[in-house]
């Protein structure tokens, strides 16, 4: 049976007429490439504006029963010049009529943002000759906003299923009443692996700016190894990199359905970039750290109670006050007489007073101990459990750096070992960590 690959290209892959050829011809490469997501236009060079930005604008305008006719126009414009280098015909008039016609009606802000892609995707399509496929059609939320797996997964399905090829436009989807309704930003990644997911694609390539995911902040440190290899709990422990790559949300549709993701750069095609799936092969060699990923902007809240250990319910009771004053914990380490609770600081500050009258009252504490101003870093690799001297390796390289280790955490799964420093020691700690740990 012939495979067949979703393919999801974003923003800045899709930004002119130059970007949209090179796309295409990525997609014709390769006849696996069956149905393609597509994001609108991003920027063209650094201080450029994104047609999505653009079109919030324009609903600001609206909105605020302003002028929009400027920005519209702008709008009109970006479309209009891809449309004539990539010298198809199109109608973007009839397009940018119709929205304003729907203006009429007072769509919500979701409508107006949609069309972004919904134009990008139409014109790609027919620059592709393959049918367009309206995500409006086909992907669905409940009335609360909340994606509907069940509904979206089995209509892509039946709809794309006896087409060889189709353009999607990401980022969008319909509410039970009919009305347009968006992720949020950066949104076209979740419709990619919707789609790859909803047609059981072998991959799910989602293809952007950069080849791939890097093992390190780049702001920290100089030309961080990519990472070539990622499993899908990796990186779900390296979420303090943040969604830079790829919407958090992305993962669980293709995940679910064991489908590996692999990160590509439209402008270097030949790089191989980053695979991210369940499992790996077994001959893959990969150094046993594969990434390192911290933030700043943490709190500590030690409290210990002599024989804690023998008490049932502490634990359970301590977590409940964070959880009903709405903060979500980060970290818990405990002692024997002690749990932490790492918690992120602003969150924290908001209900310190609540939280601690609290503690004091339903758990009687010995000591309360509040440690601010903590960063937290995550060293992950599922290599870590098969090595010896791996904690040796980060705690030593940490001591040689200068850096006190104020917190540690390690996952029970030994995939991850959790450092908490000083922020004002994160940038050197995370340097050390890299140097020793995979620079090597
Ligand atoms: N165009 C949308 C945004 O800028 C969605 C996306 O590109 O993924 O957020």
């Amino acid at each position: 049976m012939s495979r067949t690959i979703t393919v999801k290209f974003g923003g800045t892959s899709l930004a002119d007429a130059s970007q949209i050829r090179k796309a295409a011809e990525i997609v014709k490469a390769n006849p696996e490439r069956k149905y393609l997501v597509a994001s609108a236009p991003g920027k063209r060079f650094s201080d450029d504006v994104k047609v999505t930005d653009l079109l919030y604008s324009c609903y600001s305008e609206f909105a605020r029963g302003n002028d929009y006719s400027e920005v519209l126009a702008k709008i009109k414009e970006r479309y209009a010049s891809i449309i004539t280098e990539l010298g198809i015909s199109f109608d973007i008039g009839a397009e940018i009529d119709a929205i304003e016609q729907e203006l009429r009606t007072y769509p919500p802000a979701d409508y107006l943002a949609s069309r972004g892609e919904y134009i990008n995707s139409k014109i790609i399509a027919e620059f592709l000759g393959w049918p367009f496929v309206d995500a409006a059609e086909v992907i669905f939320f409940n009335e609360n906003g909340f994606f509907d797996g069940e509904k979206t997964f089995m209509t892509v399905n039946a709809r794309l299923r006896d087409l060889p090829n189709a353009v999607i436009p990401g980022f969008y989807g319909s509410m039970p009443d009919g009305k347009i309704h968006t992720f949020s930003r950066g949104g076209s990644d979740v419709t990619g692996s919707i789609v790859a997911r909803s047609v059981n694609a072998d991959v799910y390539e989602n293809w952007t700016d950069v080849s791939g995911m890097l093992s390190a902040d780049p702001r920290i440190v100089d030309s961080p190894r990519p990472i070539e290899y990622i499993t899908y709990t990796e990186l779900r422990e390296l979420s303090y990199m943040g969604a830079s790559v790829l919407h958090e949300d992305a993962v669980f549709p293709v995940r679910k359905a064991g489908i590996p993701i692999n990160i590509r750069n439209t402008n270097r095609p030949d790089d191989n970039g980053t695979l991210i799936a369940a499992s790996l092969p077994s001959d893959v060699k990969r150094t046993p750290v594969t990434g390192i990923a911290g933030r700043k902007g943490f709190t500590s809240i030690r409290v210990e109670r002599s024989q804690m250990n023998g008490q049932t319910g502490f634990g359970a009771r301590l977590l409940y006050i964070f959880s009903r004053n709405g903060i979500p914990f980060e970290h818990c380490p405990t002692g024997i007489d002690t749990i932490s609770v790492v918690v992120n600081s602003s969150m924290f500050d908001a209900k310190r007073d609540e939280i601690l009258r609290e503690i004091k009252n339903e758990l009687a504490p010995d000591f309360i101990t509040i440690e601010k101003n903590l960063a937290v870093i995550a060293v992950v690799g599922e290599g870590m459990v098969r090595v010896k001297g791996v904690a040796a390796k980060i705690f030593g390289s940490l001591a040689d750096a200068g850096v006190n280790v104020r917190m540690i955490d390690q996952g029970s799964d030994e995939l991850n070992i959790i450092v908490g420093v000083d922020e004002s020691d994160y940038e050197s700690a995370v340097k050390a960590l890299y140097r020793a740990m995979i620079e090597q």
